[in-house]
């Protein structure tokens, strides 16, 4: 079969048969390495997507496709009703990362933030003695994205992902990103938790200063609410430490955890710190597919790279010149890029307009890159992006802004 008539026939499937609830792009992925992947008719493009920087190891990392097929034919799912040795490593592998706690396993963002709503739901349980329905409120941040469940969605203050679903979760309300005031302002008894992303990721780009986070964790500490973080896109690795709070120097009571963690294989996992992690009984929670041995084999194959690949240091330093590299393209190109945030591998480049024509024009240039609110195009790099990939997207992105001048 010719690829072009696999092109056609991906598209007519598509069109006929696949639910219309994505904008996608006309291309068909079909096989991927490092930070590379190929579409169907073998055009080669450098992934600065990374799956929405779930791919942390690049496609197809050798060690990791090993774990993965060994378990494959070990053991793939038992269900929670057991115990498996691989979730009891992965959990004990958290920790280590995240401080003494406990770990719950779920498939996804939007279910491991779905656990944290609930933990604060138990917490506000508590914290009235016992009654329902009193303390149940949470602050979260304007411009956030927190998934598209229904607790999420409603954490989630953005029209065009909440139109047409209401009524919503109720309990949440929104404070400005960076003003301590004004989230303290919203503050009453009723409050639970402050649930927020360390650093937003579809909202724009835009991080908590480590000012705000310590502020935070203040505000918390004196109201005896939870302090809640959403890492699932800015954790694991993507900011040069393990979880991007670390630079802020605090410690949250709870982490909700995705994307990068099972580097391509579906996995959530919420952390919650000793304080609150008996909030949950049996019967309290639960997921079917949750922590299966395949899942969390691909995980721990994640955290096995990062340590032995040294790619939390790589990240650290790889990020320095190259962001550099890319604000100098706003200097010289301000017609078009407005603004770099940077914060390791996660950056946002502000575009002066749409950056649809961009996005396709980079498509077209050999470089794949997903936009996010805003005006903003995000650059995920895999962690294992060398130098070189980065130089490389540097100059697609000059070719790119020089030829629409
Ligand atoms: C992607 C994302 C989610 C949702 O994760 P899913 O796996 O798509 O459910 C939640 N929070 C943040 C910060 C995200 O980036």
């Amino acid at each position: 079969m010719q690829p072009s008539v696999v092109r056609t026939q991906t598209a007519d499937l598509y069109d006929a048969h696949v639910l219309k609830n994505y904008a996608r792009a006309a291309l068909t992925l079909v096989r991927g390495r490092g930070a590379l992947v190929w579409d169907d008719e073998g055009k080669q493009y450098l992934d600065f997507t990374s799956g929405i920087a779930v791919s942390a190891l690049g496609h197809c990392h050798p060690h990791w496709v090993a774990a993965v097929q060994r378990q494959a034919g070990e053991l793939i799912h038992t269900s929670n009703l057991f115990r498996n040795p691989n979730q009891a490593e992965l959990a004990r592998r958290l920790i280590g990362y995240a401080g003494p706690g406990r770990v719950f396993f779920c498939n996804s963002g939007a279910e491991a933030n779905e656990a944290l709503i609930k933990l604060a739901r138990l917490h506000g349980v508590q914290k009235a003695g016992g009654r329902e329905g009193v303390c149940y409120q949470i602050i979260c941040a304007k411009q956030a994205f927190h998934g598209r469940t229904f607790g999420g969605m409603s954490a989630t203050p953005q029209e065009k992902i909440q139109k047409g679903f209401r009524p919503l979760t109720p309990g949440f309300s929104f404070g400005e990103l960076n003003n301590l005031e004004s989230f303290a302002s919203l503050i009453t008894e009723q409050t639970a938790a402050i649930f927020v992303e360390t650093i937003q990721g579809e909202g724009g780009v835009h991080a908590c200063t480590p000012e705000f986070l310590r502020g935070l964790r203040a505000l918390c500490d004196q109201h005896k609410l939870l302090l809640m973080l959403d890492e699932v896109q800015c954790g694991i690795g993507r900011t040069g430490a393990f979880y991007a709070f670390e630079h802020a120097g605090i410690r949250p009571d709870a982490i909700g955890m995705a994307k990068g963690l099972g580097g391509g294989f579906p996995i959530g996992a919420m952390w919650v710190g000793e304080k609150a992690a008996d909030l949950f009984h049996p019967g309290s929670h639960g997921t079917t597919f949750g922590g299966t041995p395949l899942a969390c084999a691909a995980a721990l194959a994640v955290l096995d790279i990062i340590e032995k690949e040294h790619l939390l240091e790589k990240v650290r330093r790889n990020c320095i010149p190259w962001i550099l590299e890319l604000k100098k393209l706003a200097t010289e190109f301000p017609q078009h890029l407005t603004d770099v945030r940077g914060y390791g591998y996660l950056v946002g480049l502000q575009m002066s307009g749409d950056p649809a024509p961009y996005l396709a024009a980079l498509r077209d240039a050999g470089m794949l890159v997903p936009s996010a609110g805003g005006n903003v195009i995000r650059l995920l790099p895999p962690l294992t992006a060398t130098p070189e990939e980065l130089e490389q997207s540097v100059q697609i992105l000059r070719k790119v802004f020089k030829d629409r001048a």
